[in-house]
C-alpha cells in the first residue's frame, strides 16, 4: 500500500521537531530514516503511524489522507514497532499477543496468534511469561505483535537497536520478507550498514530532509562513481597513460587504481583494455563502493556547513 509524507511539519511548543518532510513509498518499498539523535525520525514514524498530528502537512495512506475520523480505520492497516515496545513481562508469550488480537477486534484472535507463534518460531515458548525471554526473543515477540494484524503498512524504530548480531540479521531477514509480502516498510536506524543491505531508499534527515535516494545514488551523487582496478605492477606507472586516454581522475596506491568515472559498468571494459595494451596484469576490476557512513556523514557535514554559511 502507498504511503505519503506530505510536507510534514511538527512542532512542540517552539521546538521544531521536522520540518518540511516529504516522500513517495510504493507497496513493497522498504525505505530507511537515518539521522543523529533528535533528528526526528521517531517523530515521523509517530505522525506516519497516526499517533501524533503533524503541526502542518498531511500523511496520506493508499491514498487517503489521516485525519482524525479515519485514524483508528487506517490505523489496522499500519503496524508501529516502538523504540521500547512495552511487552506486559507478566503474561505468556501468547497472551501478549492474544491482547493484542483482540484488541485489533481479529474475528480468529486464537487462530491469528497461533499463527503469529508459528511464524516468528515462538510456538515454544508461548507458555513463557515475557519477562522470562532474551532481548532478542522479545524483539522477536514485539515485532510480531506489531504485524498480528496483518498491516500492509510497517513501521520500526531501530528494530535491532540492542541486538547482537545473529538476532540483528533474523530481524533484517524478516523485513526482506516484508518486502517481499509486498508490504510497505519504514524504519528508522542507526546502523548505516543494516540500512545499506534492506533499504531501497535512504533518507538522510535532521529535522528536514537531507537527502533521499537508493543508496548507489547517495554514493554517485556524494563521491561520484569510482573503479577500483589492481594490477600486477606499480600502479603509478599507468596513470599518465589513462590520463592521456581521457581519465582525468585516477589515482595510485601501491597496486592499486582508482579512477573516478562517469559510469563505472561502461567505463571499466575500456580501461581494462587500455590497462592491457600497456603490458598490465589486470588481477581485479570492481565498482568502488564508499561505505555508506562515509556518504551519510558528508551529507550531514555539508549541511552543517550550508546552515553555518547562512548564519553568518
Ligand atoms: P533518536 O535517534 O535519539 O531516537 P529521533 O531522530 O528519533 O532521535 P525524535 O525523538 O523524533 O528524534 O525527536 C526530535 C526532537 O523533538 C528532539 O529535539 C526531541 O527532544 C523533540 N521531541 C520529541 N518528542 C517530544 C515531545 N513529546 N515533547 C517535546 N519535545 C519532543
Amino acid at each position: 500500500m502507498p504511503l505519503t509524507a506530505d510536507r510534514l511539519t511538527r512542532r512542540f511548543g517552539t521546538r521544531v521537531a521536522v520540518e518540511d518532510v516529504s516522500f513517495d513509498l510504493a507497496a513493497g518499498e522498504i525505505f530507511a530514516l537515518l539521522g543523529p539523535n533528535g533528528a526526528g525520525k521517531t517523530t515521523t514514524l509517530r505522525m506516519l503511524a497516526g499517533l501524533i498530528e503533524p503541526s502542518s502537512g498531511r500523511v496520506c495512506v493508499g491514498g487517503e489522507t489521516l485525519s482524525r475520523e479515519n485514524a483508528s480505520r487506517l490505523r489496522g492497516r499500519i503496524g508501529l514497532l516502538t523504540e521500547a515496545p512495552g511487552l506486559w513481562e507478566r503474561l505468556s508469550v501468547r497472551r501478549n499477543l492474544l491482547v493484542y488480537a483482540k484488541l485489533h477486534g481479529l474475528p480468529h484472535p486464537d487462530d491469528a496468534v497461533a499463527e503469529a507463534l508459528a511464524l516468528f518460531d515462538l510456538g515454544d515458548r508461548a507458555g513463557d511469561a515475557a519477562a522470562r525471554l532474551s532481548k532478542g526473543l522479545k524483539q522477536r515477540l514485539a515485532l510480531a505483535r506489531a504485524l498480528l494484524h496483518r498491516p500492509d503498512i510497517v513501521l520500526l524504530d531501530e528494530p535491532t537497536a540492542g541486538l547482537d548480531p545473529g538476532s540483528a540479521r533474523e530481524v533484517r531477514e524478516l523485513v526482506r520478507r516484508l518486502r517481499s509480502e509486498r508490504r510497505t516498510v519504514v524504519l528508522s536506524t542507526h546502523n548505516l550498514d543494516e540500512a545499506d543491505r534492506v533499504a531501497d531508499r535512504v533518507a538522510v534527515m535532521r529535522t528536514r530532509l537531507l537527502a533521499v535516494d537508493t543508496p548507489a545514488a547517495l554514493r554517485a551523487r556524494v563521491f561520484g562513481s569510482r573503479v577500483r582496478i589492481t594490477v600486477g605492477q606499480a600502479a603509478s606507472a599507468y596513470v599518465d597513460l589513462l590520463a592521456a586516454a581521457g581519465f582525468r581522475d585516477v589515482r595510485a596506491d601501491a597496486r592499486t587504481l582508482s579512477i573516478g568515472v562517469t559510469d563505472s559498468a561502461s567505463a571499466a571494459p575500456a580501461l581494462v583494455r587500455r590497462l592491457v595494451e600497456a603490458g598490465a596484469d589486470v588481477l581485479s576490476v570492481a565498482a568502488e563502493q564508499a561505505p555508506l557512513e562515509d556518504v551519510y556523514l558528508r551529507l550531514l557535514g555539508q549541511a552543517e556547513a550550508g546552515r553555518s554559511v547562512r548564519n553568518q
